[in-house]
């Protein structure tokens, strides 16, 4: 563009008044951040003719802004992609008991008081005693998430001294959480032994000393090292933390308080690594165990104070709706009806059951047929395995576009885009939700 073009062009931008007045969609997010918005694409546009190019349309820009922040609100949305425990859309659904705790919770809540005295009292204490009680330890505290729970950990236990930790389990957990740096920001300092895929109990004999605060073991949740490989069993990393004398944590990643079998057989649990001598433990409250978001320490009393007192502590605490719905997920530990949580439903559907809906499903859709597949655990959980299940496919020129078109529905449907067809998987969808889905099934094509 020509300099006296580009003066034109400029000038020739509209005002943020005149937009705010004229687009109808803007009516439904308040004046102030209409304004902003407006201003936003009309800031854009003048860039883009400094640089030479065409200013753009700014009224549509503005319109998909609006139309991006309706679309983008925390509501209810169904998974049919088959991943159980799917970040991208907030990993483990909650179930009812949870849904109403974090109503009750809503309101006014004994968050820090004690309902016999009337007096301040620890923090939500629900929780932590289920979690003591069910792994059978001294105590538990509740944070944030479960990089949080190491980041306090890490700080309160080993800060300015050093962390032995196989090289092997330097893991990278979505959203670039990188073990490394995690333990970098909390001012310990890291002793890396062994190699990648071969770490001896020697490896960890030999890089004690006076400066070791602790041994952290990590789950590699989300893969899988195969083939010529050596790590020592959990038993001798408790007999050489004994012997130095500081404590051995464990970060179980997902959050199983008991062994299980089947698909999750090889996934560590709470209860056993404490049983074997596991000073701590963490994980996450938002994967397997299937509740809120929430990082969980558990173990000897007197490191859980000592992660209490920390700084740190206050700084990752949980929130009151997750608090509320942590303790009414683990209540369903604590009173053996786990399995009914939707995750453990989830994984425990079988083909059949599956079959059986997907059957139903497809019924309003006469091109849609029943294929074999598999489904994923997710979350950074179970790496290498795979469930297997039936998968309502449908084929079609443009499955983006029809996947896009079930993304926009009323709730919107996620489902999984492969080889040129659009695939639900009904495993990750609640039973409850099969007539919406059908519903928006029909709408969309
Ligand atoms: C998922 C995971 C984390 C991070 O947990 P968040 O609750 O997502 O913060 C840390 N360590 C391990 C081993 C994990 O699997």
């Amino acid at each position: 563009m020509s300099d006296e073009r580009a003066q034109e062009a400029l000038r020739a931008l509209p005002q943020v008044d005149r937009l705010v007045r004229d687009i109808g969609e803007l009516a439904t997010v308040g004046p102030v951040v209409a304004r902003w918005l407006v201003r936003r694409e009309i800031d854009a546009a003048r860039e883009r003719v400094l640089a030479g190019a065409d200013p753009g349309d700014i009224p549509a820009a503005v319109r998909s802004a609006v139309n991006g922040l309706s679309l983008a609100r925390l509501r209810k949305v169904i998974n049919a992609t088959g991943v159980v425990l799917h970040t991208n859309l907030g990993r483990a659904p909650l179930d009812a008991a949870a849904r109403d705790a974090i109503l009750a919770a809503a309101d006014a809540t004994p968050l820090e008081m004690d309902p016999v005295s009337g007096e301040r009292a620890a923090r939500a204490p629900v929780a932590p005693t289920l979690v003591a009680a069910l792994l059978d330890t001294e105590d538990a505290m509740i944070v944030n998430n479960n990089a949080a729970a190491l980041l306090l950990a890490l700080g309160a236990l080993a800060r300015g001294g050093e962390v032995i930790v196989s090289r092997g389990e330097l893991i990278e957990i979505g959203g670039a959480f990188r073990l490394p740096d995690v333990m970098a920001a909390s001012g310990a300092r890291l002793r890396e032994v062994g190699t990648t895929n071969r770490t001896r109990l020697r490896d960890y004999t030999d890089a004690i000393g006076e400066h070791t605060r602790l041994i952290l073991k990590v789950h590699p949740s989300n893969y899988r090292i195969v083939g010529f490989t050596e790590e020592p069993p959990l038993s001798d990393l408790v007999w050489a933390a004994r012997e130095a004398g500081v404590p051995l944590l464990f970060d179980i990643g997902s959050g199983l308080l008991r062994p299980e079998e089947d698909v999750l057989a090889d996934e560590p649990d709470g209860a056993t690594a404490i049983a074997a001598g596991c000073d701590l433990v963490c994980f996450s409250g938002d994967k397997l165990l299937g509740g809120p978001q929430a990082g969980i320490l558990a173990g000897r009393a007197d490191l859980i104070e000592r992660c209490r007192r920390d700084p740190v502590a206050r700084a990752v605490r949980a929130d009151k709706l997750s608090l509320a719905a942590l303790e009414a997920t683990l209540w369903a530990y604590a009173r053996g009806e786990a399995d009914g949580l939707p995750v453990r439903r989830m994984l425990a559907a079988t083909r059949e059951q599956l079959a059986a809906r997907a059957r139903t499903l497809t019924d309003a859709v006469p091109e849609a047929e029943i294929i074999d597949g598999e489904s994923v655990v997710g979350g950074g959980s179970v790496p290498g395995h795979a469930l297997p299940t039936v998968l309502v496919s449908l084929r079609t020129d443009r499955p983006e576009r029809l996947a896009a078109a079930l993304r926009t529905q009323e709730p919107p449907v996620f489902a999984r885009v492969e080889a040129g067809r659009v695939l639900i998987d009904l495993r990750t969808v609640h039973p409850t939700d099969d007539a919406t889905l059908r519903e928006a099934l029909a709408r969309a094509r």
